[in-house]
């Protein structure tokens, strides 16, 4: 059976960087479930569906064709063969990316998905609902959050270093916080801390210092 660490939390906790780094340093493939909401987001736009009509949206998810397989240390996914690259991470995609998410029908296909890839191996998938919903039952399970400043600043620092955007940190935050309240209130699988789940509050500790506890706790878990 494949050992699954689910880390879940808001936008800009430092999610992405601290899996990233756990997996390479177990050898357990990291999992972006956030990725598969933005192409599902972005592939609705480009086809010109409402994404603020969830009719219209659940309709439109099971034509959307997602491939996913393991690449250098993480699931890597393919839409009509190409990478999505940095065509997920724009602010139309942070602005849409939500709402869609709030579709069950969208949900349940990207849930599947992940499941599926236990078939690849161990994995460290990190999201909203991983530890309430998609793995539930996995012993090592993480609520990273942060302040609301401290993500933004994150985030900020991030899309300008990728060239992606030029928002101001206000910009940023604003759009974090919009994601979070739809996240944390929508009706299917909300954002919210799991039982059991170790909370984990990044704003005045270093990546390096979160890698430790996670790891330290994933240790106690599964040694
Ligand atoms: O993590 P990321 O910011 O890339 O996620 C984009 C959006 O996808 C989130 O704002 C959230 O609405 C949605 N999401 C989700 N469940 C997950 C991962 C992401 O609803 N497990």
């Amino acid at each position: 059976m494949a050992r699954v660490i689910a880390i879940d939390g808001p936008s800009g906790a430092g999610k992405s960087s601290v899996s990233r780094i756990v997996g390479k340093k177990l050898g357990f493939l990291h999992v972006d479930s956030g990725a598969l909401y933005r192409i599902m987001t972005w592939q609705a736009l480009v086809k010109k569906v409402d994404t603020d009509n969830p009719d219209a949206v659940a309709a439109f998810a099971p034509t959307v064709d997602i491939e996913c397989r393991p690449e250098n240390g993480a699931i890597a996914y393919y839409v009509g063969g190409e990478p999505p690259g940095e065509r997920i991470r724009t602010p139309e995609i942070n602005a849409h990316a939500s709402q869609v998410a709030t579709v069950k029908q969208v949900r349940d296909k990207i849930t599947a998905l992940l499941r599926d890839m236990t078939r690849f191996g161990d994995l460290v998938v990190e999201g909203r609902d991983i530890t309430t919903a998609v793995f539930p039952d996995s012993p090592a399970r993480f609520y990273l959050t942060a302040s609301a400043e401290a993500r933004a600043r994150r985030r900020q620092k991030e899309e300008v270093e990728k060239g992606i955007a030029n928002q101001s940190a206000a910009a940023v935050k604003a759009s974090l916080l919009a994601r979070d309240a739809i996240d944390s209130t929508r009706k299917c699988a909300p954002l919210r801390k799991a039982d059991g789940a170790i909370e984990i509050d990044s704003s005045d500790l270093t990546l390096e210092q979160v890698v430790d506890i996670v790891l330290e706790k994933i240790h106690e878990t599964f040694d």
